[in-house]
């Protein structure tokens, strides 16, 4: 049999989508009643207020429907709020344009429009913004206008007049399309709306709006038998029939053809005779069977139902997890190694069991294959992942899936924190500490975090937050004395079956050099490297920055090759391809090929400095030639799945070594690592950001974590050049509790979060004195508006320009920020010309 789900436009009975509030409710009541007019949310930038529409007759809406709507000269995505009965006399109802379409029908479950309005409160964002980023991309069709050359009108050689009007001409004859949206040329060229006047003027371009193409269910036609048995049928017709009646009755119309080898014609004259049916019905996008392509267990030997026997520390865990049945977040602090995926898997059982479905959020899920695997192995058919890297379509089916109110699990990264689970029963948020979980560009800001603490209050159910190093923010917050909703902490202080951790030795760098050994390795960390091959064991071997050198410099003069669009030295690659452009800007993309000579000089002694993981592999293939090493970094893991296949080549012995930067910190637990190596920590150490030793510590536990997992005993080695650094010897410790106790002492005595709230304003555009001017005229408006606030800028930020945009921003401390400041913060937008944009950031975790 085909699978059946519900036709999308009938899926869910509308009460559930109805808006918890009462005017939510009064106005769904309405929907049953004769409402003539929607007020609906419109997707375009800023959207604040509601718009109201007509509703034609025959058109039956709830609040929550996705509709298309006129406005302005274009059809845009809408979300229906209200539908209102009466209009004040005063509306000139006549103007009122009618609704084009329902795209799709109720896609939130209760109480969800209170979360996306908090969320957008909290983090000082239009409405619109944050449903855009809860949504699966695509649903809201929007018409894009677009400008694309006139070449018939174009002579030989056009010159514009405008300057910006021949920028413009350069961007669009540059593509051999020569056309472009007007939104990316509007970013692309200063002043560009002046330019485009000219050339529309000429007729050399011309502006037309692209159609909205919202992503909608997929169709297919099934064909189904209705009456099996007959006389006069052609023995063609006879041969299909007697193919679906072996298929159960069903097959989608493609594989009947395919199977008879039959023309179409054959099963619609079937069909016409009332044979059979054929019908489009929805098949569900969602990645089909199992996940990433399928090469599960082989990363791990121990998938399967799961250990039978919880260690003493994790059934205590769990023993107190499973009698929360109401809000109440928890840390379970568990040291690298200790089970947290076996406590997270148990404690959701039950909330399965009674009808209820999870929400699991680690931070990248390619590179948590192993808890997908976990799941699948132990939950089936109820784990679905959602994150940005599946299709429009795959995430519009999933949602859908989980709008259902199935008991499921939902492992997804960041935005999986917008997943419409009707009856949510637990939350977990694993590696709670990685920065991942909080979105930088674009707005909303959010950190799954704390709207997961939103969730969870909404839902009323327990939220987990694992982590062997907590960040810090939830450390504080651990009550002293229990309290209803207070933090929880439970703990598991060591590892699975008591394994011990492993050992970490540091290694001064300096003191190599000075004892003769110029390799970017040290005697020590060698000496490991060529036991790996002889034991037959594995490791891992962390290095800070991808690549082969930071930065190539001139010897002679001193000119760093940095990249023309951004203030930042650029990367060197080396070539692995003819045409491989291999000095690369890690910020905007751009790439040029290695000059022979100093631009500046023309001297040819151009050094390279700094090692990236490209360089540290073939410094290895030179000084240790037997170890087989694999890259694992974001240049060697582009393609879809390539996470995990490059994990599962290196589980199955492929290679000694694997060599990467801070992805191998998350998650990774294969037994036969015994040597984790560290080759510079000092790259973490020495960032201008308040919380660069939190994160230099968490990743160097993580990383150092991955060692001695199984039943030999690891090994850690950290070389760097300033051993007596705080963060490195807490991290030889490896005591958690100590290193938070007096980081947090200082980050109190400073100010900082937790202990006083930030938020940041990022200002860029491609003018550098308008961009200013405005960063300037926003300082003021705060002073003089809230001076409570402290505020430090405008200043440049850490990086002044990226592709082309010149950075500015505006820090600001306070204690908490009341709700009055973040809507005067919101409100700063009608300062800011559209030449310049501004992004509001709040609790912001990455300051540069
Ligand atoms: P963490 O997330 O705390 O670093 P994991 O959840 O990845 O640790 O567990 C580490 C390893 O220990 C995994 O391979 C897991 O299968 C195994 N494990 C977990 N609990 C048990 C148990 N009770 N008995 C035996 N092995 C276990
Ligand atoms: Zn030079
Ligand atoms: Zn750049």
């Amino acid at each position: 049999m085909l699978p059946t789900f519900a036709n999308p436009l009938e899926s869910l009975d509308p009460r559930q989508a109805a808006p918890s509030t009462a005017e939510g409710q009064a106005a769904y009541r309405l929907a049953e009643g004769d409402a003539r007019w929607v007020e609906a949310l419109v997707d375009c930038p800023g959207a604040q207020e509601l718009y109201t529409y007509q509703l034609p007759p025959g058109m039956a809406i709830v609040p929550g429907d996705i509709l298309s709507v006129p406005f302005g000269g274009r059809q845009l995505g809408a979300i229906a709020i209200r539908l209102v009965a009466e209009l004040p006399a005063s509306l000139n109802t006549a103007a009122i344009r009618p609704v084009e379409e329902v795209v799709c029908r109720s896609f939130f479950p209760a109480g969800y429009w209170d979360l996306l309005q908090r969320v957008a409160q909290y983090y000082c964002t239009p409405l619109m913004q944050v449903v855009r980023t809860a949504l699966p991309p695509g649903l809201l069709g929007r018409s894009q206008r677009r400008i694309r050359l006139n070449r018939a009108a174009l002579p030989d050689a056009p010159k514009g007049f405008h300057p910006a009007a021949q920028q413009l001409l350069d961007k669009l004859q540059s593509q051999k399309s020569g056309d472009y949206t007007w939104q990316f040329l509007q970013r692309q060229v200063k002043g560009a709306r002046a330019g485009l006047q000219e050339l529309l003027a000429r007729g050399w371009v011309e502006s037309y709006l692209e159609p909205p193409a919202p992503v909608r269910p997929k169709l297919r036609q099934a064909v189904t038998l209705v009456q099996p048995d007959g006389a006069d049928l052609s023995p063609r017709q006879r041969e299909v029939v007697e193919v679906l009646k072996r298929s159960g009755g069903e097959l989608w119309l493609q594989d009947l053809l395919q199977r008879c080898q039959v023309s179409s014609s054959v099963v619609k004259g079937l069909a016409q005779k009332g044979w059979v049916e054929i019908q489009p019905r929805e098949v569900l996008r969602a990645e089909a069977g199992g996940f990433g392509g399928g090469v599960g267990a082989e990363v791990s030997a121990e998938i399967g139902a799961g250990p039978a026997e919880l260690t003493p520390d994790q059934a205590k865990a769990l023993a107190a997890l499973t009698t929360l049945q109401q809000f109440q977040p928890v840390l379970l602090h568990g040291v690298t190694g200790s089970g947290k995926t076996e406590v997270y898997a148990r404690a959701i059982a039950p909330v399965l069991a009674r009808g209820q479905s999870a929400l699991v959020l680690v931070p990248e899920i390619g590179l948590t294959p192993q808890l997908t695997d976990r799941f699948r192995a132990r939950f089936g058919e109820a784990v679905r992942v959602y994150h940005s890297a599946l299709s429009d379509g795959e995430r519009y089916d999933t949602w859908r899936q989980m709008l259902s109110g199935d008991p499921q699990i939902v492992i997804g990264t960041r935005s999986a924190v917008f997943a419409p689970l009707p009856h949510l029963g637990l939350i977990v948020l694993d590696e709670e500490h990685d920065s991942t979980f909080k979105q930088d560009q674009p707005a909303p800001c959010y950190h799954a975090r704390t709207v997961a603490y939103w969730r969870a209050q909404q839902a009323n159910c327990p939220l987990i937050l694992g982590s062997a190093t907590p960040a810090l923010d939830t450390w504080a917050a651990r009550a002293s004395v229990p309290s209803p909703a207070a933090l929880l902490t439970l703990s598991l202080p060591q590892r699975i079956h008591a394994r011990p951790m492993p050992p970490i030795e540091v290694v001064d760098m300096r003191r190599e050099l000075q004892q003769g050994n110029r390799s970017i390795f040290s005697r020590s960390l060698q000496a490991a490297l060529m036991e790996l091959r002889s034991q037959r064991r594995q490791g891992i071997l962390f290095i800070h920055r991808r690549g082969h050198s930071t930065f190539v410099s001139c010897r002679s003069c001193g000119h760093v090759m940095t990249c023309p669009h951004c203030d930042i030295s650029l990367t060197y690659h080396q070539a692995q391809a003819e045409g491989y452009e291999s000095l690369r800007c890690h910020y905007c993309g751009y790439g040029q090929t290695h000059p022979n000579r100093c631009p500046a000089c023309e001297s040819p002694y151009l050094k390279h400095f700094g090692s990236g993981s490209q360089r540290v592999v073939q410094e290895l293939a030179l000084e240790l030639p037997d170890l087989r090493c694999l890259r694992f970094d974001s240049d060697t893991t582009r393609a879809k799945g390539s996470h995990r296949a490059l994990l599962t080549r290196f589980a199955q012995g492929e290679a000694d070594l694997l060599v990467g930067t801070q992805m191998l910190t998350k998650g990774i637990d294969l037994p036969q690592v015994t040597l984790v190596g560290v080759v510079a920590a000092d790259g973490l150490l020495h960032l201008a950001d308040y919380r660069a030793s939190e994160r230099a510590f968490q990743m160097l536990l993580q990383v150092a974590g991955r060692a001695g997992r199984g039943r030999e005993p690891g090994r850690v080695i950290v070389q760097t050049y300033s051993p007596e650094h705080p963060v490195i010897q807490a991290v030889q410790e490896q005591q958690y509790e100590p290193f938070a106790e007096q980081e947090l002492a200082h980050r109190q005595s400073l100010g900082y979060p937790p202990y006083r709230s930030l938020v940041l304003l990022r200002l860029s555009g491609l003018d550098n004195a308008a961009v200013k001017h405005t960063a300037d005229l926003l300082a003021v408006q705060i002073c003089q508006q809230l001076p409570q606030i402290d505020l430090l800028g405008p200043a440049p930020a850490a990086i002044a320009r990226v592709d082309n945009r010149y950075r500015w921003q505006i820090l600001l401390k306070a204690d908490t920020f009341s709700d009055a400041e973040r809507e005067m913060f919101k409100a700063l937008r009608s300062h800011v010309p559209t030449s310049v944009s501004l992004t509001i950031d709040v609790d912001p975790l990455n300051l540069m």
